[in-house]
C-alpha cells in the first residue's frame, strides 16, 4: 500500500482547484451556487474503512447532516470524494503521462457526479443498471470538459484508465 507523498498531495490540491474551475464553468455555475455544493476531497490516509475501496480510483459518497438555522432544523448533503491513493499510484505506474493529468481526470469525473447529484440531475441511490448508464454519461461529460484543455486527451491514455473504473 502506497500513499501520496507531500509533493503528490500538493498535486491533488492543484488538480482539485483546476477541476472545480472547469466543472463550474461547464455548468455555468455562479460562485455562490458552487459554494452551496458542499464537498470535500479526502485521500486514503483520511478515509474510514467504509470509504476505502481498492478496486476503484475514487468514489463519491453522500452524507446527510442537520444544522440549526434560526431555530429551524435543515437537512444538508455533504459529498465526500474519496481518493484511493494506492489504486491511483498503481494505475499511474502503468501509463505514460503525468500524475497531475490523471488526478485532474479523476477529480473532474467525481465533481461532475457531485454537480449532478447536487443539482438533482441525478439521484444518488440508483439501481445497478441505471448506475452504469449514469457512469457512461459522466464519462462523456468528463471527456468533453477535458477535451477543451490543450493537448489533454493526447497526454493521457483514457482507455487504459477507464478499465480501472471510477465510481
Ligand atoms: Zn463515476
Amino acid at each position: 500500500m502506497r500513499l501520496f507523498t507531500c509533493q503528490e498531495l500538493q498535486l491533488v490540491r492543484q488538480a482539485t482547484q483546476q477541476a472545480a474551475y472547469l466543472v463550474s464553468c461547464f455548468y455555468c455555475l455562479a460562485p455562490r451556487e458552487w459554494t452551496m455544493l458542499r464537498y470535500e476531497v479526502k485521500t486514503q490516509e483520511e478515509l474510514t474503512i467504509n470509504e476505502r475501496l481498492d478496486t476503484v480510483l475514487a468514489q463519491v459518497l453522500c452524507y446527510q447532516y442537520t444544522c440549526k438555522i434560526n431555530q429551524k432544523i435543515e437537512y444538508k448533503d455533504l459529498y465526500c470524494i474519496c481518493l484511493q491513493d494506492t489504486k491511483i499510484l498503481n494505475t499511474f505506474n502503468n501509463i505514460e503521462g503525468d500524475l497531475f493529468n490523471l488526478l485532474l481526470y479523476v477529480l473532474t469525473h467525481e465533481l461532475v457526479h457531485v454537480v449532478r447529484f447536487g443539482q438533482q440531475l441525478q439521484r444518488i441511490d440508483l439501481a445497478i443498471e441505471e448506475r452504469n448508464k449514469e457512469e457512461e454519461k459522466v464519462e462523456i461529460i468528463t471527456e468533453t470538459i477535458l477535451s477543451k484543455q490543450v493537448n489533454y486527451l493526447t497526454q493521457i491514455p483514457l482507455t487504459k484508465i477507464k478499465s480501472s473504473c471510477l465510481l
